[in-house]
């Protein structure tokens, strides 16, 4: 971190702030020029809030020379991070599909989705059983019971599950789960996130609606800074001006989160356009860019779905996009895993 100093600033202020610094365990750099001094921060500047440094009343500026994420931070981890999820590598070249209905609604529906997709190639099954939805009067998931029919279908296929927590007072209900998703709504929960971290459970956290990349990282680093590094980052998809998709999937948090961290990162292009039709152009951009796997939604009956039908993919549908997907994983000369 870099401070640039006011010109004239006393040197017993100064003084001060150096102190300041020194007792956190900060190396200084000191430079005196003709008119701008500049103080150089070495160390682990992470726990440095740059607003806080920025009011002191001698200080023109302060600068970020590097992130304030560490755990996740490719950095000090230079090899992307495999996590291994019910014997299934995910991340590096290992390829994953987690497909499924939005929520889980009968267990006739959670099996017929499962069984299907099982065979196109998904590797995970995803459904929702407690629902994040906008309005109160909306159907809200049938929580623990959408949970056991999820677990039923899990026994009854082989395919280990994915699905949202929205409390941490749930915990408990999730022993079972494979992956815990923390939905984009909330992704700075912090009490949630502090408790995932103590967890052992991999986590798949959804990027928020209006996050930036830096935002993102820091919600994943709160999990990892609790001790627990199973985590994949999943792209869904955020809000802009443009009204015609429901949200804007961004194709560059792909690259960019590749570069600025070790952790696999996940596309979910169903949340991100919000119509079925954009599921096939964007789940193969992604893979173009470089994910290590997708999120998708599929129904057995996406007309009739209790939410999220517009977005659902039929199965046969889904079996088309996956056709499509399997190709090109294997073009990006990566392993589709399945279940
Ligand atoms: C979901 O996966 O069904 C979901 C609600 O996703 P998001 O949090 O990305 O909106
Ligand atoms: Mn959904």
């Amino acid at each position: 971190m870099v401070v640039i100093l006011k010109p004239n600033a006393p040197k017993e202020r100064i003084d001060n702030l150096l102190n300041h610094f020194k007792d956190m365990g900060l190396s200084i750099n000191y430079s005196e020029g003709a008119n701008t001094t500049i103080i150089g921060l070495i160390g682990d500047t992470s726990r440095i809030d740059e607003s806080d440094v920025a009011a002191y009343e001698i200080v023109e500026r302060v600068q970020r020379v590097s992130e304030p994420f560490k755990k996740v931070n490719r950095k000090f981890h230079p090899k992307d991070s495999i996590i291994e999820v019910a014997g299934r590598k995910i991340g590096e070249g290992y390829f994953n599909v987690f497909a499924g209905p939005c929520s889980v609604e009968s267990e006739e529906q959670i099996l017929m989705v499962a069984e299907s997709v099982k065979k196109a190639g998904a590797s995970f099954l995803r459904g929702g059983a407690f629902k994040p939805r906008t309005s109160p009067y909306s159907f809200q998931g049938l929580e623990a019971d959408g949970l056991k029919l999820l677990l039923a279908a899990k026994r009854q296929t082989g395919m280990p599950i994915v699905t949202e927590i929205m409390s941490e007072k749930h915990l408990d209900l999730f022993a079972d789960v494979d992956i815990i998703q923390v939905g984009a709504r909330n992704m700075q929960n912090f009490m949630l996130l502090k408790e995932l971290g103590r967890s052992n459970k991999p986590i798949l956290l959804k990027r928020g609606l209006s996050s930036t990349m830096e935002e993102f990282l820091m919600s994943a680093e709160y999990i990892c800074a609790g001790g627990n590094e199973n985590v994949m980052l999943c792209e869904r998809g955020i809000r802009t001006f443009e009204t015609m998709i429901r949200n804007n999937l961004d194709i560059s948090a792909v690259p960019l989160a590749k570069t600025l961290s070790h952790l696999p990162i996940i596309v979910d292009p169903s949340h991100a356009a919000g119509r079925r039709d954009m599921i096939d152009p964007l789940s193969r951009a992604a893979i173009a860019a470089g994910a290590d796997g997708l999120m998708i939604e599929a129904h057995n009956n996406p007309r009739c779905a209790l939410c999220d039908g517009a977005q659902s993919l039929d199965l046969p549908q889904f079996d088309s996009v996956m056709e499509n997907i399997s190709r090109r994983v294997v073009f990006e000369g990566k392993q589709l895993v399945t279940a």
